[in-house]
């Protein structure tokens, strides 16, 4: 139907633009112009409060360069060593946190997962009883 194209257009759309690779809030936030709550930070590596929190803790671990990662679907071989720091520093953040046996890391993947900052971020959610299957 036309409304399915519309739907099909316009998401595809959100998309393009979504994955342009322009700044994002993130970066103003990895240089403080936008203050935020750090829990942990590296030569590599920030993590800080979510504002919007969907647990009791809730934090996101992302890289100070992007780097082409706007989201876990460009990643490449060279990515492999940030990745690894930005799980590392999830397990960080848990243990800060004091949520260790009990925590979850999300990354949203695009508009069907709906991510909405286009610079990869790790979630780090924990500090309530965690439900599966997630929504
Ligand atoms: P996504 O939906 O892309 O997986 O997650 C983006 C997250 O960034 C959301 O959970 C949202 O609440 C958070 N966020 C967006 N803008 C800001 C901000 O300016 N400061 C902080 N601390 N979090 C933000």
């Amino acid at each position: 139907t036309n409304a399915t194209h519309d739907e099909e257009a316009s998401a595809k759309a959100a998309a393009a633009s979504a994955d342009s690779g322009a700044p994002t809030i993130f970066d103003k936030i990895i240089t403080k112009e936008i203050p935020s709550s750090i829990v942990y930070e590296d030569e590599k590596v920030l993590a800080f409060r979510d504002i919007n929190p969907q647990a009791p803790v809730h934090v996101l671990v992302i890289p100070k360069a992007r780097d082409g990662l706007t989201h876990l679907g460009k990643a490449e071989a060279r990515h492999g060593e940030v990745l690894g720091q930005l799980l590392y520093a999830a397990r960080i953040v848990a243990e800060r946190e004091g949520i260790l046996d009990g925590f979850r890391v999300v990354i949203n993947n695009g508009p069907g997962a709906c991510q909405s900052v286009y610079h990869l971020h790790l979630h780090v959610l924990g500090g309530r009883q965690m439900k599966w299957p997630p929504g």
